[in-house]
């Protein structure tokens, strides 16, 4: 377990001492929405009530409830997936990802990992005693993916691929040609493609289009995760999901697998399974509030970066978070834990995530209502001035 870290959680330590000192914190730290001013949609909430007042409070069946199952598929579908060979829900796509390593991995095997990262993945791998593999995102070309690094790092025990699109912590958006060049390689060398989608549907910018690599690689096996904790706006209800697409030859005994460690965790929250089918064919209208807010939010974040020293921001496309680089003496560490004890704003240190040496930065979560981040922004703005004179 020393190798099992946890970056955004570990740092609310040192905020809840503060806090107890009785100062109001401005937390710009945690990826849910609905701690700030975003709210679950309410014919979500009628139907797990509804699920509930019906007793619906059993276990339910272990890779999901079948009309959620068929609802995802459909929706998957309806986006240009092809060659469908499983679904599988659990609680959050945490739970998914985490099922969907086990089943994979034997110890010394390696997932090629973005570093930065969202830490969950190596948390999990660190569990399973994978060795670390991290190829770098490039901060220089808009945090796409380094390809080159990526394909130094394959190995004889290299067994798949993550891409997080759109991505935590950088918020960008792979391009098309990217995706292509990825799964290229993947073909290549036989590796298994993981895709963390959670974000799909917060692209932010009318010229930005997200595309899911399973659509651009039928032919390959992926495994896309998606759930309903961001755009949907219920991280505390426990549920994601994958996709299984490709080859029925190279998935079936894979997919075995991971539906019996399923199986012996008996089921997803039953209840709130029977809000995955309102949430994705019910009324869709609080997606375009979602990201008007979100927009407003980043323009915000991307302006006070632009004129704060010793700060430098690739503007993010897509989600509610932004990586910018600090250029500081100091380790990263230091910096966000002397900002929360000073200024009393909570941020999570860039080396949390995983970023390339040398580099210092700092992930912003720009959920907070603009009043908020404006007061934040200017306290972070106020401590560099101080700091580094
Ligand atoms: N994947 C990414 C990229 C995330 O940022 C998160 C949560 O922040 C998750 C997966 C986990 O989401 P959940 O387990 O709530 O579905």
């Amino acid at each position: 377990m020393v190798n099992v870290r946890y970056a955004i959680r570990d740092l609310a330590v040192v905020a809840e001492e503060v806090a107890r000192q009785g100062h109001k914190l401005l937390y710009l730290n945690i990826g849910d929405p609905n701690k700030y001013d975003f709210v679950t949609p309410p014919h979500m909430v009628e139907a797990a009530h509804r699920a509930m007042l019906d007793n619906r409070n059993g276990y339910g069946d272990s890779l999901g409830l079948p009309e959620a199952v068929k609802a995802i598929r459909d929706q998957a579908e309806r986006n240009g997936f092809q060659n469908i060979q499983g679904i599988y829900v659990g609680y959050g796509s945490g739970e998914v990802i985490d099922s969907s390593l086990t089943a994979l991995l034997n110890p010394g095997d390696n997932v090629l990992t973005p570093s930065p990262e969202y830490p969950l993945y190596s948390a999990v791998l660190a569990k399973l005693n994978a060795e670390p593999n991290a190829y770098a995102l490039d901060e220089e070309n808009d945090w796409q993916p380094d390809l080159e690094d990526m394909e130094r790092r394959i190995n004889s025990r290299t067994r798949a691929i993550l891409i997080i699109n759109p991505n935590n912590p950088t918020g960008a958006v792979y391009s098309r040609q990217t995706l292509e060049r990825v799964a290229d390689m993947a073909r290549r060398h036989g590796l298994l493609i993981l895709a963390d989608e959670i974000y799909d549907k917060l692209v932010l910018d009318d010229d930005v289009q997200h595309t899911s690599i399973a659509t651009i690689a039928p032919d390959l096996p992926v495994l896309t995760f998606n759930g309903i904790s961001k755009a949907y706006l219920a991280p505390g209800w426990r549920i994601g999901w994958a996709v299984a697409t490709g080859p029925q030859a190279a998935l079936h005994d894979y997919l075995e697998a991971v539906y019996r460690l399923l199986r012996a965790r008996l089921s997803a929250p039953h209840p709130f399974m029977y809000a995955i089918k309102p949430a994705l064919e019910g009324p869709q209208d609080h997606l375009p509030e979602v990201r008007t807010k979100l927009r407003r939010r980043r323009d915000l974040t991307v302006e006070w970066a632009k004129r704060t020293p010793h700060v430098s921001l690739v503007a993010p496309r897509a989600a509610f978070y932004a990586f910018p680089q600090f250029d500081i003496p100091e380790p990263d560490l230091d910096f966000v834990t002397a900002l929360v004890r000073e200024k009393h704003v909570l941020l999570v240190h860039g080396s949390g995530f995983g970023q390339k040496p040398g580099t210092k930065h700092a992930r912003i979560v720009y959920l907070p209502q603009e009043d908020v981040l404006k007061a934040a922004y200017e306290r972070i703005t106020e401590f560099v001035q101080e700091r580094y004179k």
